[in-house]
């Protein structure tokens, strides 16, 4: 899934063609990812975007006059495109957007299963529809972290994927960052040390950043990520080879070095079952 430095890099590279020109047609999309009827997507027509807008891991598109927002959550496997005038794009996106000069933009989600959505919103309905997010991982500082580390005792990984506490970081992110701040993805938030809270901080900052500046000059995957996805490979800090443990639906990819004390994770669910 797209994670914030994914997310904010494609907001950069639209920012400015979507608001270059009034919308002139809007839609059609498909029934699965239109999450709203009322206003109706004819609504934009006539209207200029203002932009584009970023909060955690979805997109907001606002139209100029401030009148509507364009909600878009891409989840896993939607993209979002924008095609100059005369570029040739996919028959038949899961949403489009022409503007007046022909340029589009169009999202297409690989695979059967429509998870990505779009909504038409007012501005007031954006707002409810952001509010349970914590606030953005990116310069989030030791202090504002060290107080969401304090409120539950949560394991790290979990805690830095929940968008509640924290917006922006997915699975990808997390073991990136923990492997940065040299932290157990299981340790728990509360019984970090001054120092380690600090660790993160930097950590999170540092990795997105990183992650971001290589995602705007379009590194793939494999480019961008040291820890995730990279079972077996050598460490970058201490060249042990990278390990992997299933936990809560997801794969924790991690060194036994330099952040569990040499300590290979068991598989959490294969061990409950075998409690
Ligand atoms: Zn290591």
């Amino acid at each position: 899934m797209p994670e914030l430095p994914e997310v904010e890099a494609w907001r950069r590279a639209l920012d400015g063609p979507v608001s270059a020109f009034p919308v002139l047609k809007a839609g059609p999309a498909h029934v699965a990812t239109l999450k709203t009827f009322d206003p109706p997507l004819s609504a934009l027509e006539g209207r200029r975007l203002a932009g584009a807008k970023r909060r955690a891991k979805r997109l907001l598109f606002p139209t100029d006059d401030g009148e509507l927002v364009v909600l878009v959550h891409l989840m896993t496997a939607g993209r979002l495109k924008f095609l100059r005038s005369g570029e040739a794009g996919p028959k038949a996106p899961a949403f489009r957007l022409v503007f007046q000069d022909g340029s589009q933009l169009v999202l297409t989600e690989a695979g059967a299963k429509k998870r990505a959505g779009v909504w038409l919103l007012t501005p007031e309905e954006a707002e409810v529809e952001l509010e349970h997010l914590g606030p953005e991982a990116l310069h989030i500082g030791t202090e504002r972290l060290g107080e969401i580390l304090s409120t539950e005792s949560r394991r790290l990984h979990s805690l830095l994927r929940d968008q509640r506490a924290i917006a922006g970081i997915g699975r990808a992110w997390a073991n990136e960052i923990l492997h940065h701040a040299q932290l157990s993805p299981f340790a728990l938030s509360r019984e970090l040390e001054p120092e380690e809270v600090e660790r993160l901080a930097l950590a999170i900052d540092a990795e997105l950043t990183r992650g971001l500046e290589l995602r705007e000059r379009g590194a793939k995957d494999k480019r961008t990520y040291r820890v995730h996805d990279s079972l077996g490979e050598p460490c970058y800090v201490c060249g042990t080879p990278l390990a992997r443990v299933d936990y809560e639906e997801h794969t924790v990819y991690y060194c036994p070095q330099c952040q569990t004390g040499g300590r290979v994770l068991k598989d959490r669910r294969l061990s409950r079952i075998l409690r």
